[in-house]
């Protein structure tokens, strides 16, 4: 263990300790250093006594000689946080040449499309735009196992929805053939080898940095050990490795996998292929095979970058310039296949596109705007830092988009019954939008009208309230049912403002309020609130998908003709 590591654990502990109070926990100090140095991921045993050993000598100092070690040791702890700036498209890429550019976006079609896709889309379609490039879509697509055209077709629609445009769209699988061929070309190099070990041994093998006796074989064995792959082998009985280091710190360079035998049926080749490439080997491949310049991946793939290079370099082919972008995750709406899936098969969750979910067609039925969240997802650049965006960040984005165009309507919860008497009109008109020019509408009035209970608790007889739109009221009768009389020229100062409903031609609708799904990692039972409210008629003429702005509730989205969901404040 060397010096900088526990000066860097230190520094960690004494900010955390300091900003809590004078106290932090091993577990948030390791989390921490995981998160800014990825290489120590494979070392947690070893630097996991010096962090407790750290923090328990930390929590003991008082909050005032914990600033004076960090003023003294780590002074630019104290400097203030620069803000993080809203900006206009992405960072320069390095090594950028105008034209000659070329991003791919690699989904796998083993799921819904989420706002975790969405950023690696519009980061790569991006780039190839701000330099003239090309954008590549390609669907990484094998292991027939997890992969459903469902997938893929939900995939295409997400991105379409988003509005990117890609120059080439291909499979991985396009490149079968390909992949045999340079795998046959590391046997032949005595690069990889066949390994028949169990699934256990292997592992075992890679926690003690072991070699198995396959890695002993001579490339005539592996050809032959090849060639049953395609034949002989069962399933889990053989799998191709590629010669990295066993005995390197980084466990991606343990003689990972680059080939292994699927037999599920592939969703569009069939059983035509039963040998597979591994993720790491298909990416690299590819990457060089289809000219990429610049390949992004999230985080956690840091650690594979070394052996995309080795693997790249054993076959004298071209490297791509890769680089590392966080996961993009909202606080309380996860994102992972693991968690989503058995909320929906316990049916806690209609579907995937239930509004509470991050999922790109949940929140286009919630109302959010594909162009809100690219210039959101710009906004937020390419930082490295593993945060949970909070909802309200894409809220605010997406509010400047519907704000201008959505309808105003009158909406109450919980009616109560007014009654009107000496009303001179039978109809009125009201503007669609407070400033734009969104045009009128007409509402047919008999005097008998519907108000929110809320409203309703504070009408006493004598007072008179406005009924926006309308006119004033001077109440009359307060009972179950309300009564009041029209005024002419009536009060304006201080005069409480209410919306109202005919009740004739009063729609019911329900109203879904989508509320955060998780609450510090526990299903929120209450994440979904279900509303019956009346509207008005015209709400029947909207198109569905249309944003509405219902009067002092906020926006919410035409989802049918008795169904709105409430997108935000
Ligand atoms: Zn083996």
């Amino acid at each position: 263990m060397n010096d900088d590591i526990k000066s860097e654990i230190r520094k960690v502990a004494l900010q955390n300790a300091f900003e809590h109070e004078g106290k932090t926990q091993d577990k948030i100090v390791l989390s921490k250093i995981l998160g800014t140095k990825p290489e120590f991921r494979s070392k947690v045993k070893e630097i996991i006594g010096d962090i407790s050993e750290i923090v328990s000598s930390v929590n003991q100092l008082s909050l005032e000689d914990q600033k004076k070690e960090i003023e003294e040791n780590f002074p630019d702890l104290l400097k203030p946080k620069e803000k993080i700036e809203e900006r206009e498209g992405l960072p320069p890429l390095q090594g950028a040449e105008q034209g000659k550019v070329v991003t791919r976006f690699p989904p796998e079609p083993n799921g819904y499309p989420h706002i975790g896709h969405a950023k690696a889309a519009i980061i790569n379609a991006e780039y190839a735009k701000m330099y003239g490039g090309k954008c590549i879509l390609r669907m990484d697509d094998t292991n027939p196992e997890a992969e459903r055209m469902e997938y893929h077709a939900a995939i295409k629609v997400g991105l379409d929805w988003l509005g990117i445009e890609f120059d080439v769209v291909k499979s991985t699988s396009d490149d079968m053939e390909f992949f045999y061929e340079k795998g046959m070309e590391l046997i032949n190099a005595g690069k990889a080898y066949v390994c028949t070990c169990k699934r256990e041994n292997i592992s075992q093998n890679r926690k003690e940095r072991k070699a198995c006796k396959c890695s002993l074989g001579d490339i005539n064995k592996n050809n032959q050990g090849w060639d049953k792959m395609f034949q002989k082998y069962k399933p889990g009985e053989a799998i191709v490795r590629f010669r990295g280091d066993m005995k390197a710190d980084n466990a991606v360079m343990r003689d990972p996998v680059l080939f292994r035998i699927i037999d599920e049926k592939h969703y569009t080749l069939g059983e035509k292929y039963r040998v597979w490439p591994s993720y790491d080997f298909a990416v690299a491949i590819e990457d060089s095979k289809d000219g990429i310049t610049h390949a992004f991946r999230s985080k956690e793939f840091e650690l594979r970058k070394e052996l995309i290079n080795a693997i790249l370099d054993e076959l004298g082919m071209r490297k791509p310039y890769q680089d590392f972008f966080s996961r993009l995750e909202f606080k309380g709406m996860p994102i992972s296949k693991r968690i989503l899936k058995p909320l929906i098969e316990e049916g806690k969750v209609s579907w995937y596109d239930d509004p509470r979910l991050p999922t790109l067609e949940a929140l286009r039925r919630r109302g959010i705007k594909a162009e809100a969240i690219k210039k959101f997802i710009l906004s937020l650049g390419l930082t490295k830092a593993n945060t949970l965006a909070p909802f309200d960040a894409l809220e605010s984005f997406n509010r400047k988009f519907v704000d201008a165009d959505s309808i105003r309507l009158f909406m109450v919860n919980k009616p109560k019954k007014l009654k009107i008497n000496k009303l001179p009109f039978s109809s009125i008109e009201v503007p669609n939008h407070p400033i734009n020019d969104m045009g009128k509408r007409t509402i047919e009035i008999d005097g008998n009208v519907l108000i929110g209970s809320d409203d309703a608790q504070n009408l006493k007889p004598g007072i008179q309230v406005r009924l926006l739109g309308l006119g004033n009221i001077a109440i009359t009768k307060v009972n179950e049912e309300f009564e009041g009389d029209f005024v002419e020229d009536g009060e304006t100062s201080n005069i409480q403002k209410i919306q109202w409903i005919p009740q004739k031609t009063a729609h019911e609708i329900k109203l879904l309020v989508p509320n955060q799904l998780f609450i510090d990692e526990e299903f929120n039972e209450n994440s979904l609130e279900e509303l019956e409210v009346y509207t008005e008629p015209h709400y029947l003429k909207l198109k569905e998908g249309e944003e509405i702005q219902f009067v002092r509730f906020g926006y919410c989205r035409k989802d049918s003709q008795n169904q709105a969901i409430f997108t935000h404040k």
